[in-house]
């Protein structure tokens, strides 16, 4: 599988799903969450539940699948004294999604996923840039069919130096943000942090989306957001952004090292959330934390 029957759907305003998040999926599935590298350790651990739940995700419609990488970036791999696996867990990963598109026999696309994951916010940027350049390395070299900048979470100028770092690599790449409202209810790139209960607001989206355009033409995605205000992001995104969009949320909230479910929206509610996300311009769809299988299965109908 190449990317190319991806590019040639986008171009033709098809509509892509992407898979749902991995931990929470793991964890109903059985498998342990390191307190330190979360769902990180699985695809050494547990290759074989990683490989399953890529598997459910193909079958239940998914055209682009995500490495298990978004944890095992090589400054947390580091921190963690994991420093000399950080090869080995990464070229796992892309190996056991590659046996899940192989056993499935689909015609699924890998996205090598390269995160901010990790203790960065008090490192600065110089210390975190050596770092995306070395995953951006090993997961182009190991295969993957496209990189997704997980910037989540991450201020506009950590994003900028992703982007940056992303134009050694001969490969797609798309960015994926997080976004918040404030207390005007402006979107906002930010994130609710959980775990303090807290809400980062960094700086105006529309701003952020002017600049990182600079840097970057592929798809802009919205992800690790609340549901509620992923429509307004998108709608904020197409009034300044001409290229591709969009979306996947998070659905229900995190308590280290796991994430709780909440019950508030069926698979069918976040259809219809996703159709309005549609006409507000995305293009590519999935889910992250707290959507899974099931969330994925009724949005694949979408597919045109
Ligand atoms: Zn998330």
């Amino acid at each position: 599988m190449s990317y190319d029957p991806i590019k040639t759907k986008l171009e033709n305003n098809k509509i892509i799903i992407l898979d749902g998040g991995m931990g929470a999926e793991l964890e109903k599935n059985g498998a342990e969450m390191d307190k330190h590298m979360w769902c990180g350790k699985c695809s050494v651990d547990h290759p074989e539940l990683v490989r399953k739940v890529h598997e459910d995700y193909i079958n239940a419609g998914a055209d682009v699948i995500t490495t298990n990488t978004y944890s095992t970036t090589p400054i947390s791999m580091r921190q963690y004294g994991y420093e000399d696996s950080i090869e080995k867990f990464n070229q796992k990963s892309v190996k056991v999604a590659r046996e899940a598109i192989e056993n499935t026999n689909k015609n699924t696309a890998l996205a090598g996923s390269v995160s901010t994951f990790g203790n960065f916010y008090k490192l600065g940027i110089k210390a975190m840039i050596p770092g995306f350049h070395e995953q951006l390395k090993i997961l182009s070299e190991a295969g993957v069919d496209l990189i997704i900048l997980e910037a989540m979470s991450s201020q506009a100028d950590i994003v900028e130096a992703m982007l940056n770092c992303s134009t050694k690599v001969n490969i797609p790449v798309w960015l994926s943000v997080s976004c918040v409202m404030d207390d005007q209810k402006n979107i906002m790139l930010g994130y609710n942090d959980t775990i303090d209960s807290d809400t980062h607001v960094y700086e105006n989206f529309e701003t952020s989306i002017n600049n990182f355009k600079k840097l970057h033409s592929g798809p802009i995605l919205v992800a690790h957001s609340d549901i509620n205000i992923t429509g307004k992001a998108i709608e904020t995104a197409k009034k300044n952004y001409d290229g591709i969009l969009g979306a996947y949320p998070n659905k229900g909230y995190y308590e280290k090292p796991h994430w709780r479910f909440v019950d508030d929206m069926t698979p069918a509610g976040y259809l219809n959330e996703v159709k309005s996300w549609i006409k507000n311009g995305a293009q590519i769809i999935g889910g992250c934390c707290g959507i899974g299988v099931d969330e994925i299965k009724a949005i694949s109908i979408l597919k045109n």
